[in-house]
């Protein structure tokens, strides 16, 4: 049977070094704050608002939500958006997503100020992903992806990694980073012929397609390490990966779970990023 990458140890592992740092800032005068923009009252956005608000209070962090009607203009939106980014006292914005399809996403990332756009949406610190170049803030969730492989000391240097989905959000920014850790990376998707096998090759397969336990025992390589960033819904209603975590966990050498297994990191990360934000506006003072 496979190791447990436990999500939960991990977030715990890093909550001290986050707390201390979010402390610092207080005590010197820049309290670290996130601002989390919603659109509506999805119960998704919702479930992300609760996690990330736990999360930043665990911290030290300040949280704060600007809800906006699910109908609201879309210039309304912008202007709230705009007022964040020149609100001093904010150092992260957090912009639930889907937005509301009559909002330009286009326009809300290009509004945002890269320097507090802590979950890697804003064009410019989408390049710095593919650069490498480690000033800028990757999304949360790939970034949480990479944690738990640094955690749990797993060694990506000249190994074969293939990474299920491309999404901006998650397949291709997980792609570079771990491409920058000197793995060769497969990046495949929906088109991909013989996913399968192609998922075989892999001595770490990340599975980030959104569908409920696609990922069986036949695509996955015994003894590779599988990291589950799915969030679905299974046919029980109870929540699941994109992995068949019971079917996989016996052929794999470790495994994430789902819940408990990369989404638990992902808020920590978003903490983490806020306090980052923050430490350089304090030091540009
Ligand atoms: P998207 O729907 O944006 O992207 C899904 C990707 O998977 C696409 O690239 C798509 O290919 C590919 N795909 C879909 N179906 C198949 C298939 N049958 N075979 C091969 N590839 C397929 O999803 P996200 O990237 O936003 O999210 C992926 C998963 O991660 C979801 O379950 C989501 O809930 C979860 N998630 C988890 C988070 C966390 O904190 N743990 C945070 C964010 C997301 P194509 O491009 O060809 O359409």
């Amino acid at each position: 049977m496979s190791e447990v990458l436990s999500g939960k140890t991990v977030a715990q592992a890093m909550l001290e070094e986050v707390k201390t740092r979010a402390e610092a800032l207080s005590a010197k005068g820049t309290p670290p704050k996130l601002a989390i923009v919603r659109f509506g009252a999805r119960p998704d956005d919702l479930y992300y608002e609760k996690g990330a608000k736990r999360t930043c209070a665990q911290v030290g962090v300040a949280c704060d939500t600007t809800e906006l009607a699910a109908d609201v203009p879309e210039a309304e939106a912008l202007r709230a958006i705009g007022a964040l980014n020149d609100d001093p006292a904010v150092h992260g914005i957090l912009i639930l997503q889907p937005m509301p399809k009559h909002i330009d996403t286009a326009k809300v990332r290009y509004l945002l100020k890269p320097e507090k756009d802590v979950d890697g949406t804003s064009p410019i610190n989408q390049a710095k992903v593919f650069e490498g170049d480690p000033t800028g803030y990757p999304p949360c969730t790939p970034t949480a992806v990479m944690e738990i492989i640094k955690h749990y000391g797993i060694e990506l240097k000249g190994k074969k990694v293939v990474v299920l989905g491309r999404s901006m959000v998650v397949g291709k920014p997980a792609s570079m980073l771990l491409l920058g850790e000197h793995a060769t990376v497969t990046i495949c998707h929906s088109r991909t012929k013989d996913l399968p096998a192609e998922a075989r090759q892999a001595d770490v397969l990340v599975a980030a397609i959104g569908k409920a336990k696609m990922v069986t025992a036949d695509y996955v390589r015994p003894g590779a390490v599988v990291i589950d960033v799915g969030i679905n819904v299974d046919e029980a209603g109870k929540l699941c990966g994109d992995v068949d975590y019971d079917s996989v966990a016996p052929v794999a050498s470790q495994i994430t779970p789902v819940p408990g297994g990369v989404g638990s990191v992902t808020t920590m990360v978003l903490a983490k990023h806020v306090v980052r934000a923050a430490e350089k506006v304090a030091a540009s003072r």
